[in-house]
């Protein structure tokens, strides 16, 4: 993921190192390339748009041109800006007070989400929690049957209930977890292939029923562009407070994961690599600009 990109940053900030003192000209070029770069990672471009006109205003500056590492300079202010697009601080997840604590994940059928779901709860329980996973995705039947066979591996509880009832469940979920001394109450929800305004309903059923302290939306990092449409009507239609970027083991270009938080204005909290249950990271926006510099 992000290989190319990476790649081809390098090269571009090579040509910088070659040249010794650099023109107003070697900016504008490398800022082009820069441009292409992004764009051919499939990062939005209204984002890729913004973050090359900061970076270049930061660039043309005496204060990088007069230097006596121009190059190392320009590299600085590439990171600096890459850091912020992704989202500046950590962006970690802080559990409220309340007891259970209600999470709520959401997102498109196959982005994700079951396995974020139980790989969430592994990570959780690692830190001594003792949560809850509960099955909404009453559509999708094998959906609960794959839940449970996770949460028995990794031997976290999860309530399915008997009904076709979402919101039903939901809300005996969380009563499930106060009845058995669950701290931290996990909802798996119903995806579609497509943004629908049943499923946006049927979230902001769960929502109002539940009253979440976190909802966060699973993103597959392979969607490339549309990451943004998606993305974008959730914010607006169920609202949610990160991301949980999935897939990023995948060779996808990894755009999305570049311009999710410039566009819906929500953090990347975790990034999923893999199908095995500790595979769930937490975000840290300067250690990945920093692998993407190289
Ligand atoms: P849901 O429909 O949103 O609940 O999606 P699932 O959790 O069922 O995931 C859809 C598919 O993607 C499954 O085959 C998962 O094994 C796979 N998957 C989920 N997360 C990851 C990940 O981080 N990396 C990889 N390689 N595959 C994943």
């Amino acid at each position: 993921m992000l290989e190319n990109l990476s790649d081809r940053l390098q090269s571009i900030f090579g040509g910088l190192r070659s040249k010794g003192r650099l023109t107003e000209d070697d900016i504008n070029a490398a800022m082009r390339e820069i441009r292409m770069a992004l764009l051919e990672a499939d990062v939005n471009f209204k984002v890729v748009k913004s973050f090359v006109a900061r970076t270049k205003e930061r660039c043309l500056t005496a204060e990088v041109l007069d230097s006596l590492t121009p190059a190392q300079n320009v590299i600085k202010v590439v990171l600096d800006e890459l850091t912020r697009l992704l989202g500046e601080t950590d962006s970690r997840l802080v559990l409220s007070s309340r007891i259970p604590n209600v999470i709520m994940l959401v997102g498109l059928q196959g982005s994700g989400k079951t396995t974020a779901s139980a790989k969430l709860a592994y990570l959780l329980k690692q830190q001594n929690h003792n949560p809850l996973l509960v099955a909404c995705d009453v559509y999708r039947p094998a959906a609960a049957d794959q839940l449970q066979t996770l949460g028995d591996e990794m031997g976290v509880r999860v309530y399915r209930g008997d009904g076709q009832d979402p919101v039903r469940i939901a809300k005996e979920g969380v009563q499930d977890a106060i009845d058995n001394l669950r701290d931290v109450v996990i909802i798996d929800t119903a995806g579609r292939l497509h943004v629908d305004e049943q499923m946006m309903q049927e979230a902001r059923d769960i929502k109002e029923a539940t009253k979440p302290d976190q909802i966060l939306m699973v993103v597959d990092a392979m969607t490339g562009q549309d990451v943004v449409n998606v993305a974008s009507a959730f914010a607006e239609q169920v609202d949610f407070d990160g991301v949980i970027m999935s897939k990023m083991d995948g060779d996808a270009r990894g755009g999305g994961a570049l311009s999710i938080r410039e566009v819906t204005g929500k953090p990347i909290k975790f990034i999923s690599q893999g199908e095995k249950p500790d595979s769930l990271e937490e975000f840290h926006p300067d250690r990945m600009a920093k692998r993407i510099l190289g």
